[in-house]
């Protein structure tokens, strides 16, 4: 018996998604992202899944990220893109794990650790090509692909990749776009003037990989799209499929008179003699509590709306006089194909001013994610 409260997982859905995305990219090699707990559908499961659908390299955010699909004996190529000082750089090596390089002084921690385990590091460069967050600022690429191309002729370190990020793929002719791609070209041709010739260049997330032909190089690095989730509001992508549906079973009906306040706060008041049901998920579980009197649910075959407060484990949904009983599922988000009527994390991120991702990756350590 499947838990009372549970992210049901379509393991089916983020394999189809891959092979779907390559195909869009015309059979472009695909990182599958499985940071944050593969966007919180399970990090190894969906790194199986994305394997199955083609996906021939993972990324991460963290090297803790990485070592754990180690651990679980994926032995596809990794890469992990942020690697703050005191982060375990000599255990990322020794499993052979790619670095992602956004600050000089890091090369040479790792160049000092790959001499130390005597084994050659694999890093991607990453350069800064407008979204000023990661990556080598410009004015230090020069000096950053010199220093990289010295290190691999000593033979501690080899250069894999050349990266970067976009700031904008999500708003498709956003201006950043075309000019990040120029500076990238430029990035390129230094670090092959430094005598450099990484094997993937890599700059697409999802929003890229469907828009940008152009600037799928060797390498797409797509997260949310596999998970079956739209990167661009109101852009259509067939085919897709969500793989994840939050859902629980009612945990309790009762019927309240007119006029009665609801949850705390008392922000709902029913207008009329009915029936409330409550659903035992709330805010530490990924439901925010700005859903109060706005979170859509499916449940008794209508979609509707939290009535008030979302608490700390639970909420409560309005549902008139209809028959709906303890027991019975109600869907916060999931794939409408599965659930007809039922909300999507994008209608969700939409009711609450977000993206989805934060929608997905929020649900919390206490909901069981059931496979199937
Ligand atoms: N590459 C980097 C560096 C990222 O930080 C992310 C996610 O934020 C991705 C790729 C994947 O992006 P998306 O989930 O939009 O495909």
């Amino acid at each position: 018996m499947p838990h009372f409260a549970h992210a049901r997982v379509d393991l089916d859905a983020i394999t189809d998604n891959a092979r779907l995305l390559r195909e869009h990219a015309d059979g472009t090699p695909l990182m599958g992202v499985v940071k944050a707990d593969g966007y919180g559908h399970g990090m190894v499961p969906a790194a199986r899944a994305l394997a199955a659908g083609g996906a021939s390299w993972l990324g991460t955010a963290l090297i803790k990220e990485a070592l754990g699909l180690r651990a679980a004996g994926i032995d596809l190529p990794l890469l992990a893109w942020i690697v703050p000082p005191g982060e375990p750089v000599g255990s990322a090596i020794a499993a052979g794990i790619d670095l992602g390089v956004s600050d000089p002084a890091l090369l040479e921690v790792i160049a000092g650790e790959a001499r130390r385990l005597g084994r050659t590091a694999r890093v991607h460069l990453k350069t800064d090509t407008g979204l000023n967050r990661g990556g080598v600022a410009f004015s230090a690429w020069p000096a950053l692909v010199e220093e990289a191309a010295r290190l691999q002729d000593a033979g501690v370190l080899r250069v894999i990749g050349v990266f970067s990020h976009f700031a904008c793929a999500d708003e498709p002719g956003h201006p950043s776009i075309g000019s990040q791609l120029s500076v990238f070209h430029e990035a390129l041709e230094l670090a092959d003037k430094a005598g450099l010739d990484p094997e993937v260049r890599h700059i697409s997330n999802s929003a890229a990989l469907l828009t940008l032909p152009e600037a799928r190089f060797d390498l797409v690095r797509a997260g949310i799209a596999t998970y079956g989730i739209n990167p661009i509001p109101g852009y259509s992508v067939s085919g897709l499929r969500p793989a994840m549906t939050l859902r629980s079973r009612v945990a309790l009906t009762k019927r309240v008179p007119e006029g009665s306040g609801v949850s705390y706060g008392h922000r709902y008041r029913t207008d009329r003699e009915t029936t409330l049901a409550l659903i035992p998920l709330g805010y530490a579980d990924g439901v925010p509590r700005a859903a109060t009197n706005k979170g859509p649910v499916l449940l008794g075959g209508r979609r509707r709306t939290i009535a008030g407060t979302v608490c700390m484990d639970q909420f409560v949904v309005d549902v008139g006089d209809d028959a709906v009983e303890a027991g019975e599922y109600a869907v916060l988000f999931g794939d409408p194909g599965e659930y007809p009527g039922a909300a999507t994390a994008e209608d969700w991120a939409e009711v609450l001013d977000t993206i989805p991702y934060e929608i997905v990756t929020r649900v919390g350590v206490r909901v069981p994610r059931e496979y199937v």
